[in-house]
């Protein structure tokens, strides 16, 4: 905690101080601690007066400073707060602030805690330390009135592509011209130097992906937002302000509006492009813990502590959030809704979902389902270590089905294709490493319980953990550890170019006819790599950058990707929703070599046009010959590559599916 420094009232007038009782408040318990009801809202301004509201209920005094700029130079003002119901303070100003910058200060006991925006903070200055004092209105782009969600009939239907500003705009390759910033997201059609290749936003549309994941967007606090000369990198799990954008996306992180606008921009040239958008979300903990707006307004409250009273952290990084309590689960709840409602946002990624408790995350899908059911959420359903909250009631991947409406990711089909987590020389499917087909077979089946399966086989469970397949997220990479190319080259050090690309192709086939909802990171479709670097958080460009001259160099991959996405959207068999169907129409085919998973999706599964769909996935470094119910077939992707309208039959009772590879014929 550190001393108030001495700062120059200038201005103070009798107008605005309000004078309070000072005390020292003191409760039992966490649970004692009153609760704020109404919205947590800190700062509304009208041009008549601005009033602010904090809740610190054990504070003894309460002030707000008042700013000409969002950093530097002494406060104008200082207004003490007055005592108000249920723990807050209040002030009112009767000036028209448009324009000026606050901080919160709160004294508890003898202790001033020291300046914060608050927890609650809409608008920032630079670096996100003071509170900005805007018009919300005028940070709307022109027609935002107009934007609406792009349609989504189920959440089966969905397609993630996980992104990172930086990633996909700073190679020069990129053709883009706002670079590392969220208007890399409104560009249209830009030229790959020397080629006729689309990048940006109409890459996206071409690829047909539904949704894009955006890295932390949040205000987060490892960048510095004053010194964006120098190149600076971070995926931003950090979190500073959860309310207000990150100011180094902006193109001027100084002004308020500017971070908030290009925001809303970005959002509606997505829509515009038929896209949905995700926030990555990271309640789990803040980036500091001392000096973060909660625990500078309620100490302790909004952190779970460890018996000895220190700071548990499950999260890894200093502390983690606790959800449980009544007024960070509002807190959580109402934050989602203001993304919702001010940004338009599409759908919520938690990180270390598993940190936060499965009431908290049930009352948050309620909350958004009477907005909109079709808001999707999903999260990592772990924590970095044990989190400080009873076991059973945290939201981990095991209680998915206590969740309805919450996707979680897979790590029993990401690593039995790849090979285990932290282990990036170990392989799994794709290496050839035999074992992982129950592992394989449990996530083409999206989670759900089904009857072949043989879950003492499966990697981390022992039981299909999802009530519904849209409870799973698919994936073989995201940002985090080696990307699938360097995974492969990690894995496999004497791979050939061409079997690199077989297996690339083979993994994300896996992904794509997976029951759960398919996920891919950015680049992935052009043979991104990372230059072998496992955590690259703050890595260079030079290693987090996509070279998009691939898109040329390895076009066969992408189209591949592309003919992937456009079979499952084509195609309801290959993402049918609901367990029951998946029980009823998924069959695996009994295989009898090892590095081998095939199954049929029957009897026009999910009303698709096609009877019968066989998939066949080959790792291994032969051709392999697998029974398949005597008819006649028309192989739709075949030795790498996908084509639907293909009309030449096979017949038989048996097919050979070429080495390291996928094959899926239909009837
Ligand atoms: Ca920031």
């Amino acid at each position: 905690m550190k001393k108030l420094k001495k700062i120059a009232f200038i201005g103070l007038t009798a107008a605005t101080v309000v004078s309070c009782k000072p005390g020292i408040k003191t409760y039992a318990s966490y649970e004692d601690y009153p609760l704020r009801y109404g919205n947590l809202i800190e700062m509304l301004y009208t041009p008549e007066q601005t009033t602010f509201m904090v809740w610190a209920p054990t504070a003894s005094e309460v002030g707000v400073r008042l700013y000409e700029t969002g950093q530097g130079g002494y406060a104008y003002d200082f207004i003490k707060m007055k005592p108000g119901q249920d723990g807050t303070w209040q002030a009112e100003v009767k000036k028209d602030l448009l324009g000026k910058f606050y901080t919160f200060d709160v004294k508890v006991g003898d202790t001033w805690l020291g300046e914060t925006p608050g927890i609650n903070a809409r608008a920032v200055g630079v670096n996100g330390d003071r509170g900005a004092i805007i018009d919300m209105k005028a940070t709307n782009p022109e027609g935002w009135e107009d934007d609406i969600r792009p349609e989504l009939l189920s959440t089966a239907d969905m397609i993630i592509y996980e992104l990172h500003y930086r990633d996909i705009s700073m190679h020069k390759s990129s053709g883009i011209t706002h670079k590392g910033k969220y208007l890399s997201l409104t560009e249209n059609r830009t030229l790959v130097p020397s080629t006729y290749y689309t990048t940006g936003i109409d890459h996206l549309k071409e690829l047909g992906i539904t949704h894009v994941h955006l890295l932390p967007s949040f205000d987060y606090a490892s960048i510095d937002e004053a010194h964006l000369e120098k190149e600076k990198y971070n995926w931003g799990y950090d979190p500073k302000n959860y309310n207000v954008p990150e100011g180094s996306y902006s193109t001027d992180p100084y002004d308020p509006y500017i971070r908030i606008r290009e925001f809303k921009q970005m959002v509606q040239a997505l829509h515009q492009a038929g896209i949905r958008v995700i926030m990555d979300v990271v309640y789990n903990h803040t980036y500091n813990t001392d000096d973060s707006p909660f625990e500078r307004t309620a100490p302790g409250y909004f952190y779970r502590q460890n018996a000895d009273g220190t700071f548990a952290d499950a999260s890894a990084c200093g502390n983690e959030i606790a959800s449980d309590r009544a007024m960070m689960r509002k807190y959580m709840i109402e934050s989602i809704l203001y993304w919702i409602d001010e940004y338009h946002i599409d759908g919520f990624r938690f990180d270390l979902m598993g940190i936060h408790d499965i009431k908290t995350m049930n009352e948050i899908r309620e909350a958004v389902n009477e907005v909109d059911p079709t808001i999707c959420m999903y999260g990592e359903g772990w924590a970095a270590r044990a989190p400080q909250y009873p076991a059973k009631k945290l939201a981990m991947k095991g209680y998915a089905s206590q969740m309805p409406g919450i996707a979680v990711f897979s790590d029993e089909l990401r690593d039995a294709v790849r090979g285990p987590v932290m282990k990036d020389k170990k392989g799994g499917f794709l290496t050839g490493v035999s074992g992982n087909e129950e592992s394989i077979k449990f996530g083409i089946a999206g989670a759900v319980y089904h009857p072949q399966v043989d879950y003492s086989k499966v990697i981390y469970t022992d039981s299909a953990w999802a009530a519904q397949p849209t409870q799973m997220i698919s994936y073989a990479s995201s940002h985090d550890d080696l990307c699938l190319v360097d995974r492969l080259k990690s894995t496999m050090p004497a791979i050939t170019a061409e079997e690199l690309i077989r297996l690339d192709k083979l993994a994300q086939t896996t992904v794509f006819t997976s029951q759960g909802i398919p996920f891919i990171f950015a680049g992935e479709e052009v043979m991104r790599d990372k230059k072998g670097v496992h955590n690259s958080y703050k890595s260079s460009d030079q290693i987090n950058a996509i070279d998009w001259r691939n898109k040329e160099t390895y076009n066969d991959v992408y189209e591949y990707y592309r003919g992937l996405i456009r079979l499952r959207k084509n195609h309801p068999a290959f993402r049918m929703g609901d367990a029951d169907l998946i029980r009823k129409h998924l069959e695996f085919l009994p295989v009898t070599q090892k590095n081998v998973v095939a199954f049929q999706l029957k009897d026009y599964a999910n009303g698709d046009s096609w009877e019968n769909i066989i998939v066949i996935l080959n790792s291994s470094k032969k051709s392999v010959k697998v029974d398949i119910p005597k008819g006649t077939y028309v192989p739709v992707c075949y030795d790498g590559k996908i084509d639907e309208s293909n009309l030449k039959q096979v017949s038989g009772t048996s097919i050979t599916v070429p080495k390291q590879s996928a094959m899926i014929i239909r009837q």
